[in-house]
């Protein structure tokens, strides 16, 4: 028993470690501006295990498009707690808005954020929140009493003088019946949530929100509810922002039907993708749980440079691998090779279906039988991972002039779970020169 809790401490300890070696990382901030005013400051994930406001923001910032006044949008505050779901790897995000040692490891991120909102071109504050059970004002049961925090749209005083949205409990009533009137269940029923701050209420008083009511800007908080799905979250931040925007006056338009079920698709969207390092294009889903000898850059995990028209992917260093993330979900574990990565090589030449074509470094290309990489430049090489020369025993195989097709390649080897994608590698010398892939229809 004894060697059992101090392995168990031993466990615990190492999980510390794990934790405290992630830095805190600077987040992102959108501008999607029409004309300067009014401006409102969007913000999900301050709690890095609430997906439903960073997967909202990130929805919106994706098929969302402002045409009338102004919104600044942080996907996610807590990006290194996001890449760990926890909620927050350095103490809670959202108690730090009153008094702050300087040595905090998110010290600086807090005064960016602060000074997010007391710019002069922000008029209003919406913070996404994700809440356990259902707000209501009166006991019903353990899920829905008034010390849940789910489906409630929160102010921390009902009016804010010398601001430009002063009317805050009104705005909220509108939000709420915005909210209520596209329900998917009477049990998700909206109520607003006065916390009262400024009569002593000390936890609140450290909160982003309180912090913008000090500085006049007009703040708001919606928390969608823990009990539901992503999908559903997701689709009630969505409901309190329009029926916000529609207050404040800023006008938008949206590439979708909002549904819970249009917004399933839309998060998990097949077609998403990251580019690594300007090299390597991966698709986010049906990857392989596990790729193997995956080459990444030398030097800093968190400096390399990811692409994706999503805004919440991020790269996790874990028990020696690499775990590519999107926003909570994991979506594949690199198993990395650093390398040298040579940038000289923009395109090259293939044939694909014996049609000659060019393509770029960092490509996904679609073939029907079979594909060949020709007149690569002299000092370079490629390696097909899954393709095997017919008696070529050297170490460093040269696969290019060789017509591949899926019958040739070993089902194994490909990055996706249907053993249909391949990738072609580029080397010069030691050096990594980029990565094509090849997806068989
Ligand atoms: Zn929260």
């Amino acid at each position: 028993m004894k060697y059992f809790i101090a392995f168990l401490i031993g466990l615990i300890s190492l999980h510390q470690i794990t934790l405290a070696q992630i830095p805190a990382l600077d987040f992102e901030v959108i501008k999607m501006s029409q004309t300067d005013e009014p401006g409102l400051l969007l913000m999900g994930g301050i709690q890095g295990d609430e997906p439903g406001g960073f997967n909202a923001t990130n929805i919106f910032l994706m098929h969302y498009k402002i045409t009338q006044g102004n919104v600044w949008v942080v996907p996610v505050l807590n990006r290194h707690s996001m890449l760990l779901n926890h909620r927050g790897i350095y103490d809670d995000m959202n108690r730090k808005f009153a008094n702050l040692e300087e040595n905090d490891p998110e010290f600086p991120l807090i005064q960016k954020i602060k000074s997010l909102i007391t710019n002069p071109q922000i008029h209003a504050i919406l913070h996404l929140h994700d809440g356990s059970g259902f707000y209501r004002p009166t006991y019903i049961n353990k899920e829905m009493n008034p010390n849940r925090w789910g489906a409630c749209c929160i102010i921390d005083q009902e009016y804010l003088h010398g601001s430009s949205f002063p009317n805050l409990g009104e705005i909220t009533n509108k939000m709420i019946e915005h909210i209520n009137a596209n329900l998917i269940n009477p049990s998700h029923t909206y109520h607003k949530r006065d916390t009262q701050t400024s009569k002593g209420d000390i936890e609140m008083e450290k909160a982003l929100t309180y912090f913008a009511i000090r500085h006049q800007k007009s703040a708001f908080a919606n928390e969608a509810s823990k009990s539901l799905s992503l999908e559903l979250r997701v689709y009630y931040h969505l409901l309190a922002l329009e029926g916000l925007l529609t207050q404040l006056g800023i006008k938008f338009e949206r590439d979708f039907k909002l549904t819970p079920t249009r917004l399933y698709y839309l998060i998990n969207d097949q077609t998403l993708k990251v580019t690594i390092a300007n090299m390597i294009t991966l698709p986010l889903y049906g990857l392989r749980e596990e790729l193997n000898y995956f080459p990444l850059p030398k030097g800093d995990i968190f400096k390399i440079k990811l692409d994706s028209p999503a805004y919440i992917v991020g790269l996790l260093p874990k028990n020696n691998q690499i775990y590519l993330k999107y926003g909570n979900k994991l979506m594949t574990r690199l198993k990395p090779q650093f390398m040298d990565f040579d940038n000289n090589l923009d395109s090259i030449k293939i044939e694909v279906d014996n049609t000659k074509m060019e393509a770029k470094i960092g490509s996904i290309i679609d073939v029907k039988n079979s594909f060949k990489i020709t007149e690569l430049k002299s000092g370079y090489r490629v390696n097909v991972i899954g393709f095997v020369k017919p008696n070529d025993n050297s170490k460093e195989p040269n696969e290019s002039e060789i017509k591949i097709t899926l019958k040739s390649c070993i089902p194994h080897f490909s990055i996706d779970k249907k053993g249909k994608i391949y990738r072609a590698e580029f080397y010069k010398d030691k050096a990594f020169a980029g990565m094509i892939l090849f997806r068989f229809r």
